[in-house]
């Protein structure tokens, strides 16, 4: 016999902790005062080899096209420069996503779909500076084969492609550290990348501006690596001083297993995200 399930049924996986059951309870409850804040790259779009490549999961895209006119905001958060996002993920020409933002390189950057407009401030010089020195310092340690992604605000050294990324990234991290470090910048690791970058600005700080500028008293929000755990910080601070009910999601993988023991709830990829997003907007009945 077939199984009938009420499209009201609660989004499953469901949270594990007291305080994530009660933030989608609050979302639920007042969909217009919540805030979904989304990573882009191994949250909403499966890992690649080619970061050009990338594609937020179709599924994905099409629940928050759902979604987007029954929250207060849908936002991506991410390290991409908003136009990489905005080109790579398809947001545009959705009716659904119409009020979308993207915040780019940590929220350096944003982009409104209600505008059409791109906020990009010039990138600070000390990023070029790095940048200069970095094709040297990898030649010196053999790892010549490393790829450069300039981001502008950002330079991300890639280890994806070699024989061995481990190892690569091990060898890199001290003396690459130590480059950003003599130029006032942080180098930061992550899923088969080093990304060196402006340390004062980070998806912590940009998920404030975001609940301060919505007035948002119910968050969900969902990422895969390092860079995301300052958001998860901001949040469970502003959780414990009853300021917003938070529900923070993990993308699970192999590669980084972080963010699963600090989440609410943990899905496996990006592909059960699509699964889990398509489930909320059914109970959101949108
Ligand atoms: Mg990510």
């Amino acid at each position: 016999m077939m199984a009938i399930m009420p499209s009201s049924e609660a989004p499953q996986p469901a949270p594990t902790t007291d305080a994530g059951r009660a933030a989608l309870d609050a979302v639920v409850a007042d969909p217009a005062r919540a805030l979904l804040a989304l990573d882009f790259d191994g949250t909403l779009a499966p890992i690649v080899d080619d970061p050009e490549q990338a594609a937020v999961h179709p599924r994905a895209v099409a629940a928050l096209d759902r979604i987007g006119p029954c929250l207060g905001k849908v936002a991506v958060v991410t390290g991409r420069p908003v136009l990489t996002a905005l080109r790579l993920g398809g947001f545009d020409d959705r009716p659904g996503l119409s009020r979308l933002s993207i915040l780019g390189q940590y929220g350096a950057e944003r982009w409104d779909a209600q505008t059409g407009e791109a906020d990009i401030p010039p990138p600070p010089a000390a990023i070029a500076e790095v940048e200069s020195r970095l094709p040297r310092l990898l030649d010196d340690l053999g790892l010549g084969d490393v790829a450069l992604e300039k981001k502008g605000r950002a330079v991300v050294l890639h280890t994806r492609r070699l024989a061995d990324p481990a190892e690569a990234q091990r060898r890199l991290a001290g003396p690459v550290a130590a480059l950003a470090r003599s130029h006032g910048l942080a180098a930061e690791q992550g899923r088969n990348v080093i990304e060196v970058r402006d340390p004062s600005v980070d998806k912590g700080r940009a998920l404030r501006d975001l609940v301060a500028q919505t007035g948002a008293t119910a968050v969900v929000y969902a990422g895969d690596d390092l860079g995301d755990l300052p958001a998860y910080v901001a949040l469970q601070s502003m959780r414990a001083a009853g300021e917003v009910r938070a529900l923070l999601v993990a993308v699970a993988s192999a590669e980084q297993p972080a963010l699963v023991p600090r989440s609410d709830l943990a899905v496996d990829g990006p592909e059960e995200l699509a699964d889990w997003l398509e489930r909320l907007a059914d109970r959101l009945g949108c």
